[in-house]
């Protein structure tokens, strides 16, 4: 297994307002080894969301390098780009981002049924899965019909079933109250710890923070330790 799950050179975001080039990571690095837990903070507006955005591969930085597993993302066509997140990447968001027509159980199926996995296998593996995250007794309601803390462990059962190398998870606690928040975070952060995946979580929860192996701010524009 690759040593290195992700490099991150030199890295620059610019965004561009109203005809306004507005820079939001200015000349950042970062190297994260396989399987370690990673906790990124920073106010409000300072890129956190930007930096993951751009490690998951679903935006393009504006200068600098990104290396996944080894893999130079820099110039890699579009198929590759696409095959490296299916196979590697999961994010998981503060607003879950569950396909509101379709169960607990197809929302979770769903990154198997794209990748053409058999159906009914998919779901039983799906089934599983939510199993895993306490919701057995859940498999075939609508996330309209689940609590918040319950339609966030739906979506972490989705971002596990790829068997993900590497997971980014921004403010996945956000949306809930203190009590879920933390019951989701700890079952979330155990399942990790035990499975020697990559793991960098945006918090402003300082109990959660202090619980990852390295903690980083973004600052500047750049990442401090
Ligand atoms: P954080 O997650 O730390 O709150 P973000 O990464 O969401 O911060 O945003 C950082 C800055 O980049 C903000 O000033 C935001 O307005 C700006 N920004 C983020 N995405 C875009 C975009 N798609 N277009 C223009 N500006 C953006
Ligand atoms: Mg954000």
């Amino acid at each position: 297994m690759n040593k290195n799950c992700i490099k991150v050179e030199k890295l620059s975001k610019n965004f561009i307002n109203n005809k306004v080039v507005v820079n939001v990571l200015n000349n950042l690095n970062l190297n994260l080894e396989t399987g370690k837990i990673i906790a990124l903070v920073g106010p409000s507006g300072s890129g956190k969301s930007t930096l993951l955005h751009l490690l998951a591969l679903l935006d393009k930085p504006t200068n600098g390098k990104i290396t996944i597993l080894g893999e130079p993302t820099q110039n890699i066509t579009e198929n590759k780009r696409n095959q490296l997140i299916r196979n590697h990447i999961s994010i998981i968001f503060q607003n879950n981002n569950l396909l509101l027509d379709f169960t607990a159980v197809e929302n979770v199926a769903m990154p198997l049924i794209i990748r053409n996995k058999n159906y009914n296998s998919s779901i039983k593996e799906a089934e599983s899965y939510l199993r895993k995250v306490n919701l057995g007794h859940r498999l075939n309601h609508f996330p309209s019909d689940l609590s918040g803390g319950e339609q966030q462990r739906v979506a972490i059962a989705r971002s596990l079933i790829n068997n993900p190398d590497l997971i980014l998870a921004d403010e996945m606690t956000g949306n809930l109250d203190e009590y879920t928040a933390k019951e989701i975070f700890d079952f979330f952060l155990n399942f990790i710890k035990s499975s020697n995946k990559s793991l960098i979580f945006v918090t402003h929860n300082k109990n959660f923070s202090r619980q990852a192996e390295e903690n980083y701010i973004i600052s500047n524009k750049m990442l401090k330790k």
